[in-house]
């Protein structure tokens, strides 16, 4: 199969053939359609984090595919069910964290495309029970951004307790960002998108925005001000300055929701703001499985709309290229061709024995 894989740490990637790999107990395979490019990604393949993956690896997180085959023991998923493979592959299931649904907390869990092989090739396995399925309503192309961009935006929002009314500041309308606009309205508040590139801009109005702020024109969080303040302010853009202007737009109760992880990942905050004016800073990881399978749902009753380019994998080292230099509307996902091979088992009947 084809994979793109990461050698060296911040070295290109090398798209190469790779063996098919086997389902273990509890795993499946999956043939991946449509799999997204994640700013994660990037800091992966660069090593630019203090836990750092191993080379070699395959990155990617927002692998949409079908089951090809059961691994021994598998129940949950059948042969031909289209699912998800999200960040948190792997979670322990028996923790505190796992059991009172803090999931993406788990001290024991796995990552895909980090510390396991994820979904830019055309096969990747899974822990069955962390393969979110994706409804017949979501087609695999709106799915892909869904499983990271989408489920991560989503989580910032909840965890902040949005109410309506309220107002949301998105600061920086990309991949994350152009969702992060939509679901701020499915929770029913006021949205102001805030970016540096006028197209950015745009595709925050067109998504529902109710204003726009460009961070290049001038103080970010003073014009948030002028417009009123934010009672939520979701951080996607990756550079810690961007925090600080964040946290200056809140009004008083306000809420700074951090969500990107920028390789300089330092912030300065007032004490005394913070303490008067009563605001809560939020660190917010991903999603669980229960969140994605919301995301997976509100997509299907048309209340969101995704913003993607398809390319092929081979291109992969251009599009992290296209990515940090803002060059890209909001998602890309690459597109991975079909392999022609032999079906390794009869039928479910057959894989679902123990
Ligand atoms: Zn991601
Ligand atoms: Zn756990």
């Amino acid at each position: 199969m084809q994979a793109a894989v990461v050698h060296a740490l911040g070295q290109p990637l090398v798209v190469e053939e790779r063996p098919i790999p086997d389902p273990g107990p509890g795993q499946v395979l999956v043939r991946i359609e449509a799999s997204g490019l994640c700013h994660t990604d990037i800091h992966a393949a660069r090593g630019d984090w203090p836990v750092r993956p191993t080379p070699p690896f395959v990155p990617g997180h927002e692998g949409v595919g079908v089951v090809e085959e059961l691994g021994a023991g598998v129940t949950e998923l059948r042969i031909g069910d289209r699912v998800a493979l999200p960040w948190l592959g792997h979670a322990c299931g028996a923790c505190r964290y796992c059991i009172d649904g803090r999931e993406t907390l788990c001290e024991h869990q796995q990552n895909t495309g980090y510390s396991v092989d994820g979904a830019f090739a055309q096969f990747a396995v899974a822990d069955a029970r962390y393969a979110v399925p994706v409804p017949a309503g979501v087609d695999p192309w709106d799915a892909a951004p869904l499983t990271c961009a989408g489920v991560t935006t989503y989580k910032a929002l909840k965890v902040a307790h949005v109410a309506p009314a309220e107002t949301v500041a998105v600061f920086g309308v990309g991949g994350l960002g152009h969702l992060a606009v939509q679901y701020a309205r499915v929770f029913g508040a006021q949205v102001i998108g805030v970016d540096v590139e006028p197209e950015k801009l745009q595709l925050a109005r067109d998504l529902g925005a109710d204003h726009t702020v460009d961070a290049s024109s001038g103080d970010a969080a003073a014009q948030v001000q002028e417009l009123g303040g934010a009672d939520v302010a979701v951080v996607l853009a990756a550079s810690a300055s961007v925090f600080e202007q964040a946290f200056a737009s809140l009004k008083r109760g306000g809420r700074l929701v951090c969500v990107a992880l920028p390789a300089d990942g330092t912030m300065s905050i007032p004490i005394f703001d913070t303490v008067l004016k009563g605001i809560s800073i939020i660190g917010s990881i991903v999603g669980t499985r229960q969140d994605l399978a919301e995301v997976f749902a509100l997509h299907a009753a048309g209340r969101t709309r995704v913003v993607s380019v398809r390319r092929p994998l081979g291109d992969v080292n251009e599009s992290m290229a296209d990515v940090l230099a803002g060059r890209v509307p909001a998602r890309i996902v690459f597109e991975l061709p079909t392999i022609d091979r032999e079906p390794l088992v009869a039928g479910p009947a057959e894989q679902a024995r123990p």
